[in-house]
């Protein structure tokens, strides 16, 4: 059969980048997505699922939007490529003007690459350049999260919070790259409980730093609320907190908004759920609901001008695909319809119910050790044993089999220790339902396969 013929194709000449090399024949997953309606996606079988995690925790308007095809089409025909490092087109400078109008406070200035991973790296080298232009190049040191992800290019995975895996076959890493615990109050590494701690995890940053010494370090980057350590919200303290620890020391705020950006948190930036204006903040996925590859990293106006004027220096930093036009073309036709539609309102409105409905299963299921979630950008945590939070092994075959079972039912997400939950924003309520009521179910057969 033709079908047959592309999987034994995709095993012999496709590397998926999370799967052992020749997966479409050797494992269960042989899904092919061919197309997509809104909250769901259908396979080359014609089996239709609804999409638990946006694709990759990017496809915000959902899928199938003619709108976002057509302006790519016109912008292709019109002109497909200039010049990203001299030569501004028309939908750069557009969507640019867009971008520094939607983030808060004066972040005005927009560098664009092509996906999350560069726009940290692009973050990172910002900050080094911006330092050593006034004079401090000492400061090279950029502190991280432990468990949080900001990508796969060297920069990035140096300073992202994950050691185990990374160091035995790519370090040594980045020099200079320091972490520090997140904000997981359900599993806190300081053994202490919210709020009497006062939010030491915080204070512990300030604490490095000084051990560092302040003048040695460059940046803090984090995401407001960290998808990869499993959908943690951070206390309301924690981010304030840390923009006055930063500003106390001199030191560059990063926050990675490549997840949280363009309305996934029930606000069109996660950084705006308490007031926290970052000097530089790096953003994709959303920005074209993977239309197109797209990112960006926008920073405030004292980094520009340090870039900018007659005396300014270049960024030595350039990336062919940065501005690309038919990409910015699909990034400002998908940021009309997130705007004209309301889903950042629809995404803090069905957020709210999804995580009502999540708690409710939370006080039926077993399994379920921990709830958290802000707008549609949920987790649920599981546990093999409530009282000990004693957590499943990440890539084990107990989460293998909730996936599948999910599958079975008519639903695509990702779990590892969480099971995922971030829909499309265009989600509504019965489609929340229906999600929910299929959970319910998935989990079900995996306490009875588990024996709770
Ligand atoms: N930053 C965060 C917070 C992410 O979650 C990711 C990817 O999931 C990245 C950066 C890297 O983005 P990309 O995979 O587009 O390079």
């Amino acid at each position: 059969a033709p079908l047959e013929a592309l999987m034994q194709a995709g095993a012999s000449h496709l590397w998926l980048h999370a799967s052992p090399i020749q997966t479409l024949v050797t494992q269960a997953d042989r899904r092919i997505l061919v197309e997509g309606r809104g909250c769901r996606v259908t396979d080359a079988q014609g089996h239709t699922y609804l999409d638990a995690l946006s694709g990759q925790w990017l496809v915000n308007v959902g899928h199938g939007r003619a709108e976002i095809a057509e302006a790519m089409a016109r912008q292709a025909k019109a002109l497909a490529y200039g010049n990203a490092s001299r030569a501004a087109t028309l939908p750069a400078i557009q969507l640019a003007a867009v971008l520094a109008h939607l983030t808060p406070g004066d972040l005005s200035t927009v560098f664009f690459s092509s996906g999350g991973s560069e726009a940290v790296e692009s973050a990172l080298k910002i900050a080094r350049q911006y330092h050593a232009l006034r004079g401090e190049p000492e400061r090279y040191k950029v502190i991280a999260r432990r468990g949080s992800y900001h990508g796969a290019t060297y920069g990035a995975m140096s300073a992202s919070g994950s050691r185990s895996g990374v160091d035995s076959y790519f370090g040594p890493l980045l020099s200079g790259t320091l972490s520090v615990s997140a904000p997981y109050c359900y599993r806190c590494d300081y053994r202490k409980t919210y709020p009497e701690c006062d939010v030491y995890c915080v204070d512990a940053i300030e604490d490095l730093l000084r051990y560092e010494s302040p003048n040695t370090v460059a940046a803090v980057i984090a995401e407001p609320v960290s998808a990869a350590c499993g959908i943690v919200v951070p206390p309301a303290e924690y981010l304030p907190r840390l923009r006055e620890i930063c500003d106390r020391h001199g030191v560059l705020l990063i926050l990675d908004e490549v997840i949280t950006g363009f309305g996934r948190t029930g606000k069109m930036f996660a950084s705006e759920h308490w007031d926290v204006v970052p000097d530089i903040m790096t953003l994709a996925k959303g920005l074209s609901s993977g239309y197109a590859p797209i990112a960006a990293t926008v920073c405030r106006q004292p980094i520009a001008d340090i870039f900018g004027g007659a005396n300014g220096k270049a960024i030595g930093h350039l990336l062919t695909f940065g501005g690309q036009p038919v990409a910015c073309a699909a990034a400002l036709a998908n940021l009309d319809i997130l705007q004209r539609e309301n889903l950042v309102r629809n995404a803090e409105q069905q957020g709210a119910y999804l995580l009502s409905r999540l708690h409710d299963l939370a006080s039926r299921h077993p399994s379920v050790g921990d709830v958290r979630g802000l707008g549609l950008l949920c987790a649920l945590e599981l546990v093999t044993d409530r009282r000990t939070q004693q957590p499943f092994p990440v890539d084990g075959p107990e989460i293998h089999y909730l996936l599948e079972k999910l599958a079975e039912l008519g639903v695509l997400t990702r779990a590892e220790g969480n099971l995922y939950l971030a829909p499309p924003l265009c989600i509504e309520r019965h489609e929340i339902d229906e999600l929910t009521g299929i959970v319910d179910t998935a989990l079900s057969h995996f306490e009875e396969a588990h024996s709770y």
